[in-house]
């Protein structure tokens, strides 16, 4: 009987459902950059905190400098970090430095630059109006609030404003542990040298980088051969949310995943894609297992479109999707009737004009390396003329 044909939508769909939700757990801030919140985030104290100076300068009464000039007499000195700040007298002025609590009674700031930066007595050049230089409590957060609301993705600033309210770590789905397995006898590591025959294992490096770049935690095992009851070992002993293999699944002999993990929880299926057509997945006792053919573009495609989308949902971002868009291609396309072809391509940065990158077989590693997005050739087409507008995923 034929495997089943997927269309690469409900293929998606297969894979999405075998990768489990990741649990919540409390993470510190620093380990946090690219995960997504679970909860929203209540602000335990007010931004600023207290009523502080913005400016280096004095701490008066606005009605005390009306008549500038006009020297006052400095009867405190307030550096930023100082708690134990006394009141402003009527007629005098504290000096007082940028982010330091206003003494209470001041209601404005007079910057160093209108002064003779004197440190018994002040001379201010210029008067200034109530709540000059003044930053309020509360102005830029009001304790209680949600800050950061369940959904968002964490970086640089969401981390910097978690930390001003004061978390030390914030309520994420953890990051989906990833083991990447290689299967092939003609493989061997980098930096090793080559015998005929032989080619450099390359797939576990790209998917482990490309899991890393969303967040995932993945471990590399070593290349195992073509060797039904040596891959069956080293599979009973991964520990992880996630095993991604390579290689081994099409229609060939010595196809080492497939001749393993048949019958033993994983379906070999087709999906109507070029490349990446052969694909398996499923479950070996308790171990969701995702199996990716070799040749090198379609292990990367295979990720891009089916194990992208459903680690980046599984650690519970709201839009696992690529950014997408329509150019115009600058070469005549083929393409095979009934499947989705993804073309490897370069797109302008004005996102105008779209120029494919080298053809369209699966073991061409380079033009994937040359190329910024894919173009997406729907099922029922088989020829695109030049200039015509197309879809674009962008890679980057
Ligand atoms: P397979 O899916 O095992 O039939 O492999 C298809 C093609 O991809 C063959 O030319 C393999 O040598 C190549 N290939 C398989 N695995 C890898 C790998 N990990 N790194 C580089 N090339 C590979
Ligand atoms: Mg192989």
């Amino acid at each position: 009987m034929a495997d089943a044909t997927y269309t690469p939508a409900e293929y998606r769909a297969v894979v999405a459902g075998l990768v489990p939700e990741m649990p919540v757990v409390p993470t510190p801030l620093a380990d946090c950059r690219g995960l997504v919140l679970a909860e929203d985030v209540v602000a335990p104290v007010s931004l600023p905190p207290f009523d502080n100076s913005a400016m280096d300068g004095y701490a008066v009464r606005a009605e005390d400098v009306a008549t500038a000039p006009v020297s006052l007499p400095v009867a405190d000195d307030i550096p930023a970090g100082r708690t134990d700040v006394r009141p402003l007298e009527p007629g005098t002025a504290h000096r007082i430095m940028t982010g330091a609590p206003l003494p209470p009674g001041a209601d404005a700031v007079v910057q160093v630059e209108l002064t003779d930066a004197g440190t018994g007595t002040v001379h201010i050049t210029a008067p200034v109006p109530a709540g000059k230089h003044l930053r309020r409590v509360g102005e830029d957060v009001r304790a209680g609030t949600v800050v950061l609301r369940a959904g968002t993705v964490l970086g640089p600033p969401q981390l910097g404003l978690a930390a001003a309210v004061g978390a030390a770590d914030l309520p994420v789905r953890r990051r989906p542990r990833v083991v990447v397995l290689s299967t092939g006898s003609e493989l061997v590591e980098p930096g090793t040298p080559l015998e005929f025959g032989q080619i450099y294992e390359s797939n576990s490096v790209l998917i482990a980088a490309a899991v890393r770049e969303l967040g995932g935690l993945a471990t590399v095992l070593r290349a195992v051969p073509d060797d039904v009851p040596a891959f069956r070992r080293v599979v009973a002993d991964v520990d992880a949310d996630v095993l991604v293999t390579s290689g081994g699944v099409s229609a060939g002999a010595y196809e080492v995943v497939k001749d393993a993990l048949t019958d033993h929880g994983v379906r070999f299926v087709r999906v109507a894609i070029q490349p990446g057509g052969p694909q398996g997945s499923g479950t070996v006792d308790g171990l969701p297992v995702i199996a990716f053919p070799g040749n090198p573009v379609s292990a990367a495609l295979s990720f891009e479109l089916f194990l992208r989308p459903a680690l980046l949902t599984a650690m519970g971002h709201p839009t696992p999707d690529r950014p997408r868009t329509r150019a115009r291609v600058t070469t005549p396309l083929t393409s095979p009737s009934g499947k989705v072809q993804y073309r490897r391509a370069h797109l302008d940065s004005g996102r105008v004009q779209v120029v494919p990158v080298g053809g369209p077989a699966s073991h061409l590693l380079a033009s994937f390396a040359a190329a910024n997005c894919l173009i997406e050739v729907p099922a029922a087409t088989t020829a695109i003329p030049e200039g015509t507008e197309v879809d674009v995923v962008l890679l980057t």
